[in-house]
């Protein structure tokens, strides 16, 4: 990365603008005083919102910041986030609200309600504890997205152990690095789940797994597919194991900051890192900003996230805010096309889906299918739409808010991070004037900023890195085992602020645009231009689905763009030609200015995404200047990249 980045060059000129619907704004669960409150008194703001769970013990303390960086939040205080999530709410006598509706992907369904996932944890709990796991052990799980996820992760919670989920399409060296890494003791796992109208097999990867790792005592093997798997001598069944259990078990309150789960970031960047989240304030920044962001009402909302659980957009918006908070919420095992490419919108349609939080790259895909298809289904149900991942290029945000939410609906686009564990920068739905493309503003009681090289904070217009002033409750406490990494990777780059690792721009009225990551930036003829802006300049063609820009060397400009275009589905052939190259270039030399205008543009059937979504631009990179390729173990399918080799020109 050079060391020349003081500025990005603030390209981009987006005028459209959504003012929140009245009826939302009239009734919304936080207003605009929450900011006011919060910057009166950003720790009394947040032990006001530490109010909304349940303590065993009140803390004494709200943040103990004598160690920069790292915190202690509620200090003192002692809570199980099982029993928040799960017993208080039967205990108010909500035990008959469906906490999930869970649709597998053949359409097999089941709905579990407050007072079952109470049956079922306590269960799940009493059988760890039988397999001899105890407080402070770590429980690697490695399912699908079938309830026994969300169980197991809530009865490690219950018993105090630590969770490391791992993403059930991460591959059998994945899996032994971080079981490894956390030296978990039980792993969980099924025969396997449903993806793309089959079934995906899970257990032979842990088997193989599990040769090499010394720390595992049992692999409990959840039947999901009903597939032939081989029986260990390590292995047990958790319908012979967790049936049999009492399904009473007295949660065991712990302390504030005792670990509740270890993440292992997705690894689009390097070596994955594991991120560890603890108790009290993790539970208490999920819990507010699940309510805040989406206005959730437990009563009447039903809320759908389509993340996977393996990510952290899975664990604080799946499982733990929306529990909190004694939402109702939709699970969803497979993928978004089988058996057609409705199948989400029908998922909206059935169970009358009222707050829906997707990724953007989904949105992308869902326009190059074309129109046609979420309009064969009623939406009418939905009031909130939520974007997380990667930057929302304006054009996907309007595509996604008039053809998904019927115009009506506030697009929230959150900005956050593994790291940040909860919802950092974002609009709140009845409050902010939404911009397409714009995270806007910190959220109540966060305290982020934009800065130059020389941590200055940049005036409105400029553009810099995104970096937090101040520690917030759901903050990473470190990376599992390596605090020198911890304070290495986010608190050096800036004395005294928390670098993400994002660019990020202020606009004229101070709100805040990402940009992409900080190594993706391109330095081209002396302007440091952000990838997602080019991208985004594309993605406004009516005939582009899905662009990908990176920064290739060039002897004159220093680096060049080159850019990867997926056209939409309804373009026609004329997208193989010669003029439509040209007319794409002439497309962004006019949105954004002739300094971006893209030296090459190539089409292309797909992208290299990461498993988790995101557009690994360092392969195209690799691509652009003719190396080989780096690391792609992390790629979900590694055949894209011999299409894209394919269709490089030879010559520049
Ligand atoms: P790794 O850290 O291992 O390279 P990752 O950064 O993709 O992987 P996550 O923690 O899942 O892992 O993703 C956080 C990153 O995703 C952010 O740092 C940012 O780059 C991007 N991101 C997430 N939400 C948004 C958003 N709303 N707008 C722009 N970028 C976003
Ligand atoms: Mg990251």
């Amino acid at each position: 990365m050079s060391q020349s980045q003081e500025t990005l060059s603030n390209l981009l000129q987006e005028t459209r603008r959504f003012p929140p619907p009245a009826e939302l704004a009239e009734s919304a669960n936080v207003t605009a005083e929450a900011y006011e409150e919060a910057a009166a008194d950003r720790l009394g703001f947040w032990a006001r919102q530490a109010e909304r769970l349940t303590w065993a013990k009140h803390w004494d303390t709200v943040l103990d910041w004598s160690n920069p960086p790292f915190a202690k939040w509620f200090v003192g205080g002692e809570l199980n986030v099982a029993y928040n999530c799960v017993d208080r709410h039967v205990e108010a006598g909500l035990g008959a609200r469906v906490a999930y509706h869970w649709e597998g992907e053949p359409g097999d369904t089941r709905t579990i309600t407050y007072a079952e996932l109470q049956r079922e944890v306590s269960k799940a709990a009493n059988a760890l504890l039988e397999l001899g796991v105890r407080k402070g052990d770590r429980v690697a799980i490695y399912l699908p997205m079938i309830p026994e996820l969300p169980i197991s992760m809530l009865a490690c919670a219950r018993i105090g152990a630590t969770h490391s989920v791992v993403f059930g399409g991460f591959s059998a060296d994945a899996l032994r690095t971080r079981i490894d890494d956390a030296q978990a003791k039980v792993v969980i796992t099924a025969d396997g789940g449903y993806r793309r109208g089959k079934p995906s097999a899970l257990k032979p990867t842990v088997d193989e797994a599990v040769k090499d790792t010394p720390s595992i005592e049992h692999v409990v093997v959840v039947r999901r597919t009903g597939e032939q798997v081989a029986e260990n001598p390590r292995d047990v069944w958790w319908h012979d194991l967790v049936e049999r259990q009492p399904d009473e078990h007295t949660p065991e309150p712990v302390d504030s900051e005792h670990p509740l789960y270890i993440l292992y970031t997705s690894g689009t960047t390097g070596k994955p890192k594991g991120i560890l989240h603890t108790s009290g304030g993790y539970l208490t920044q999920v819990a507010y900003t699940h309510h805040a962001v989406f206005d959730l009402k437990p009563k009447t909302d039903v809320y759908w996230c389509t993340a996977d659980i393996g990510w952290v957009t899975g664990h604080s918006y799946i499982v733990y805010g929306p529990l909190a908070n004694g939402a109702t919420s939709v699970i969803y095992e497979g993928t978004p096309d089988t058996p057609h490419k409705g199948r989400w919108w029908e998922v909206i349609q059935k169970y009358k889906v009222t707050i829906f939080y997707t990724a953007p790259t989904a949105i992308r895909t869902c326009m190059k299918w074309g129109d046609e298809i979420p309009a064969e289904f009623d939406l009418s149900s939905l009031r909130v739409l939520g974007s997380v991942g990667e930057p929302i290029n304006p054009e996907a945000y309007v595509w996604y808010r008039e053809n998904i939410g019927g115009g009506r609906c506030p697009v929230v686009d959150t900005w956050w991070q593994t790291e940040t564990g909860a919802i950092m920068v974002s609009p709140l739905p009845g409050v902010t004037e939404g911009k397409p493309g714009a995270a806007m503003r910190p959220l109540p009681g966060v305290e982020a900023d934009v800065v130059d090289d020389q941590a200055q904070s940049v005036p409105n217009g400029g553009g810099g890195f995104l970096v937090v002033r101040e520690p917030w409750p759901s903050m990473l406490r470190t990376i599992w085992g390596d605090d020198e990494r911890y304070v290495k990777t986010y608190w050096s780059r800036f004395d005294g602020l928390y670098f993400a690792g994002d660019g990020a721009k202020k606009d004229d009225d101070g709100d805040i645009w990402l940009l992409g990551r900080v190594d993706d930036v391109m330095l081209v003829s002396g302007h440091n231009i952000s990838t997602t802006e080019v991208e985004s300049a594309l993605v406004s063609h009516p005939k582009v689905a899905e662009a990908a820009v990176v920064g290739s060397t060039d002897p004159v400009t220093g680096q060049a763009i080159v850019a990867f275009v997926i056209p939409r589905g309804n373009a026609g052939a004329e997208v193989e030609g010669e003029d439509f190259v040209a007319e794409l270039r002439g497309h962004v030399a006019k949105t954004l200015g002739p300094i971006a205008k893209p030296r090459q543009i190539m089409i292309v059937p797909e992208l290299p995404k990461t498993r988790s979504g995101k557009i690994m631009r360092r392969l195209l990179r690799d691509v652009a200047e003719n190396r080989s390729l780096g690391d792609v173990t992390t790629l979900t399918d590694s055949s894209v990249m011999d299409l894209i080799s394919q269709k490089l020109p030879s010559a520049k």
